[in-house]
Formats: structure tokens, C-alpha cells, sequence
């Protein structure tokens, strides 16, 4: 019986499980690759590749191959359109995983069900909903879903014995995460998060597309718009410069032919034209280490580097620049978080509650003999020394309510700021605007902002619901309680009442982008219908 972890990555990703030795391991694909490029493309009559064969197909057909599709995750206005037929982000997500779990399957002899599946820690509700959904799409049991960070902690060291604050640098191909958690005594707390989910390795591609593309235009007179516009050309300059940002680790310049060119790019002007880039990862890792400070962290033990745009040379010696008193360690930039994710699911196991083999997504499936098994082994201590990890997390999105407030408008106020840990509760104490109201309308909304006053262009709607009815003749001002809870999964749920009367009103948080199960059942029939 085995759990895998699964980094569910923008531009790769990649599959662990724990071995009987106690140790993580990375389950190579059928192309004997650990990691596995996130890049689907189909063809004529409903075959698709995933990964390199994919990533190839971009030179030759890139209408019809989907890339970096994460970005789109929770997005309901977005669909890839292949051979007259649309796929979801969960779909396309759910293509990605059905070839991992039926590679590393089949490299193990054994089917790939109970997984752990990891998302950036800033994912919101809806985020997380579309992951655990492609999962269930892609016939996978989904045990949890984990913050990436989380994960590479774990990997990295929970057995740690000192109480330790860690910052987690986290440069993937198309997100950028910055985590700041303390460990200590097998428990896992997540002080403060922020990034950029637009931003990763893929903007470094494009900077050296844009220089390779500047420059062969001046040696041959071509249009630059004219090579953007041309599909086959970008797709192939795509693969070139991700190639040419590899190699830069290694080697002080690279040579790309392109066009029928030749562009020569030096380490040093690669840092140079990046360097916006980098920069804007620094101002949001200040960000983040503000929020923590503000929550009593004054001192780091270690900056842990995670995800495969850190071994750019640039990462290392900007962040030792910024931050010369903290020790700077790369953590397994590629597998840390599959394997931490593994380690999370086994541990998972051996310590959930569940009474009987457990099939429809909130249990693993096993028996309570094979539980008894895994806790003898549990790597954390052994026998009766095996002990859970606490995993304490902290909401990524602040929650905010629609008020009528004292200037007499609507405004959109923050209850419960961003980077509070949960499971949490919080009492707004408000009151009806006007006298004889018989109902109140209720509008929650999730964003990512800092302020207390949040414009309702950066709001993403949850919930719009009402209470009532409320009793006849009440005054102006009658007091309303709306009360919001968190639970350790970010899951909201909200009570509002009217005390003296007894009215109260439970309301449902719409996540208004999320599959519905009809919904879900088409995208699974059409991931199903394809040859992956
Ligand atoms: P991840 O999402 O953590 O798998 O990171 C993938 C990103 O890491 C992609 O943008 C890769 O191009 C980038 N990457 C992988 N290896 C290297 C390397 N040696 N030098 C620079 N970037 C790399």
C-alpha cells in the first residue's frame, strides 16, 4: 500500500512515494525522467502525449499543444480548444496526472490511487477546489491537498530537533512562492505567505526570446512583428531559450541559432536584462518577511531554496547579497515538494481517524490492519515513538464583507486579513441600515490585498446571500451578527443572525468557478475518451 505525493508544477511535474527503507523517492516516467514536463498535446483522433514528446510538438503544431496551464487553475472563463472539442484547466491538469500516476504505475507494478497533490500556498479556495477536482478527473483518490512549501519543509527536515524559522524561496517555471514557517517538535507552522503566481521560470524564458528575437532582427532586417506572429518560429524559440536559460547556469554564455541567426548571450547580460525579474522576487519576499515580522519573527535560521529557477546562479548571490547573516540552502530544487507531499500522505495515514476501507475521497484506502503496518514503519520515530506531524497553515486570501459604513456608501471591508492561522473564527458585529428592514443581503468576497478598504475590482465574489425574515417594525441599527469560520483546509463557512429573534442563516460559499458534479462527469468522460 503506498501514498504518493504528486507536485502538480506550471512547467514540470513530478511523482515520490515513501520507499520500506523509510525514504522518499522519485518515481521516473516512462521516458526515465524524474521530472515530467506539464505540457499537453493532442492530435487527430484523440490521442495526446504529455511531457517532452509534447513539448516537442510545440515546433511543429503549437495550436494544438497547452502549456503552463496551472496559471489558469480556478479560472472559469478559460478553455483550450483542440480538434472541435473544449478542455477545462481541470481537464488538461487531469491529462497531466493520468500520465504520471500511469507511468509510475507501471514502473512500480502497482496502480497509483491515494495521492497527495500539492498547490502554491497562495492558491485560493477556488484554486485548491480545481486541483482536488482534476485529481478526482483523472481517477486519482485525493487524500489533500498541500501547500508546496509545506511540503519541501518536510522533506527537508522534519526530524530538525532545534525550533527553527525557515524561509522557503520557492522559484518554479511559471509561480513564484515565499513562505515563511517555523519547525519545531514534529509540528510545521506556517507564519506568513505571499508571492506571485505570474511570475517563474517561463518570464526568464521570454526575456531571452525577446533579446534572441531584437537581436536576429537587427542582423537580417525582419520585422519583429513578423517573427511574433509566426507560430511555428515562437514555438521554436520557446524550447531554444529555455534551453539556452539552462545551459547560462552552467556556462558563462550560450550560442542560439534562430531565424538564421546567431544570437550570443553572456551570463552577465542574461543577469543584466533579468534582472526586473529578480528584483520584484526581493521587493515580495520583503513583503512577506513584514507580514511575519509583524507576527513576532525577528530572526531566520535559513533560506531554503526550492524549485528549478533557483539553480539560475542570479538566485543564490542576489539572495546572499540581500541577506548576509542568512545561510542560503538549496533544497532538491525538482523533488523536494513531491516527496515532502509523500511523506505528508504516509504520515496522513498512519494517523487518520477512519473506521473502514474508505473510497470516496476523504480517506486513504486501506485497512485499519495495513494502518497498524504503516505506523509501525512511520518514519517520523518508530513503534510506539511514531508521532504525527502537527501541520498548522495560515489562509492565503483575506475574507471581506460588503457594509453600508458611516460615509453612508457601500464599501468592501476586510474581516480576516491574509496570513491568519487556522482554523480560526470571527464575530462581525454590525447592525440593519434602515428602520423596518425585513431582510439583509449578505456579500463575502476573497482578496489578496493588505488594506483594510478593498476595491471591488480586486475581489473575487463568494458568497451573496441574505438573511431573513426579520421581524416587523425593528428599529434602524438592529444588531446582526455575521459570524465567519475557517477550518484547517481554508474551508469557509459563515452564520449570520439576528440574536433577539432568533433568525439566523447559514450560508453556502459559491465557489462560483468551480466544476459542478455534472460538470465534473463531462470533463471526466472527455479525459477519459482520450489515448494518453
Ligand atoms: P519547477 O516548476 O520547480 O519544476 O521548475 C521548473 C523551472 O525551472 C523551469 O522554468 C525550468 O526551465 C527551470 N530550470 C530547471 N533547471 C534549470 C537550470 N539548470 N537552470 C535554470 N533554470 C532551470
Amino acid at each position: 500500500m503506498k501514498i504518493f505525493g504528486i507536485d502538480l508544477g506550471t512547467t514540470y511535474s513530478c511523482i515520490a512515494f515513501v520507499n520500506e527503507y523509510g525514504a522518499a523517492e522519485v518515481v521516473p516516467n516512462a521516458e526515465s525522467q524524474t521530472t515530467t514536463p506539464s505540457v499537453v498535446a493532442f492530435e487527430e483522433g484523440g490521442t495526446v502525449s504529455v511531457g517532452d514528446a509534447a513539448k516537442e510538438t510545440l515546433n511543429t503544431d503549437p495550436d494544438n499543444v497547452c502549456s503552463t496551464i496551472k496559471r489558469q487553475m480556478g479560472k472559469r472563463d478559460f478553455t483550450f480548444y483542440a480538434f472541435d472539442q473544449e478542455y477545462t484547466p481541470e481537464a488538461i491538469s487531469a491529462i497531466i496526472l493520468k500520465k504520471i500516476a500511469k507511468d509510475a504505475g507501471e514502473a512500480l507494478g502497482e496502480e497509483v490511487k491515494d495521492v497527495v497533490i500539492t498547490c502554491p500556498a497562495y492558491f485560493g479556495l477556488e484554486e485548491r477546489e480545481a486541483t482536488k477536482k482534476a485529481g478526482i478527473a483523472a481517477g486519482l483518490n485525493v487524500l489533500a491537498i498541500l501547500n508546496e512549501p509545506t511540503a519541501a519543509a518536510i522533506s527537508y527536515g522534519i526530524k530538525t530537533e532545534e525550533p527553527q524559522t525557515v524561509m522557503v524561496y520557492d522559484l518554479g517555471g511559471g509561480t513564484f512562492d515565499v513562505t515563511i514557517i517555523k519547525v519545531e517538535n514534529n509540528s510545521i507552522r506556517v507564519v506568513a505567505t505571499g508571492g506571485d503566481h505570474m511570475m517563474g521560470g517561463k518570464d526568464w524564458d521570454e526575456k531571452i526570446s525577446s533579446y534572441v528575437i531584437e537581436q536576429s532582427c537587427q542582423a537580417n532586417g525582419e520585422s519583429v512583428d513578423s517573427v511574433y506572429a509566426d507560430n511555428e518560429l515562437m514555438g521554436d524559440l520557446e524550447l531554444k531559450s529555455e534551453k539556452a536559460k539552462k545551459q547560462l547556469s552552467q556556462k558563462d554564455s550560450v550560442k542560439v541559432k534562430f531565424n538564421g541567426e546567431t544570437v550570443e548571450i553572456s551570463r552577465s547580460q542574461f543577469d543584466q536584462f533579468t534582472s526586473d525579474l529578480l528584483e520584484s522576487t526581493i521587493t515580495k519576499t520583503h513583503e512577506t518577511m513584514l507580514e511575519a515580522e509583524k507576527k513576532g519573527v525577528d530572526h531566520y535560521d535559513k533560506i531554503l531554496l526550492v524549485g528549478g529557477s533557483t539553480r539560475m546562479p542570479q538566485v543564490d548571490a542576489r539572495l546572499k547579497q540581500e541577506f548576509p547573516n542568512i545561510p542560503v540552502e538549496f533544497c532538491d530544487p525538482d523533488q523536494s515538494v513531491a516527496k515532502g507531499a509523500a511523506m505528508y500522505g504516509l504520515n496522513m495515514a498512519a494517523f487518520a481517524e477512519f473506521s473502514e476501507k474508505d473510497n470516496n475521497g476523504d480517506g486513504p484506502t486501506i485497512t485499519k490492519e495495513e494502518q497498524e503496518e504503516l505506523r509501525r514503519n512511520v518514519f517520523f520515530g518508530t513503534g510506539s515513538q511514531a508521532k504525527p506531524i502537527t501541520i498548522k497553515n495560515v489562509i492565503s486570501q483575506c475574507i471581506a464583507v460588503k457594509l453600508i459604513c458611516e460615509d453612508n456608501k457601500e464599501h468592501i471591508v476586510n474581516q480576516i486579513f491574509k496570513n491568519t492561522e487556522i482554523p480560526c473564527e470571527h464575530v462581525l458585529h454590525a447592525g440593519t441600515h434602515m428602520a423596518n428592514q425585513t431582510t439583509v443581503a449578505i456579500e463575502i468576497f476573497e482578496n489578496a490585498s493588505t488594506d483594510e478598504y478593498v476595491d471591488e475590482d480586486l475581489c473575487k465574489a463568494l458568497v451573496d446571500g441574505e438573511l431573513g425574515p426579520l421581524p416587523s417594525g425593528l428599529p434602524a441599527g438592529a444588531p446582526i451578527d455575521v459570524v465567519f469560520k475557517i477550518d484547517e483546509n481554508g474551508l469557509l463557512s459563515i452564520d449570520a443572525e439576528h440574536k433577539p429573534s432568533g433568525a439566523v442563516k447559514h450560508l453556502e460559499v459559491n465557489l462560483q468557478n468551480a466544476l459542478s458534479q455534472e460538470e465534473l462527469q463531462e470533463e471526466i468522460a472527455k479525459v477519459n475518451a482520450l489515448h494518453i
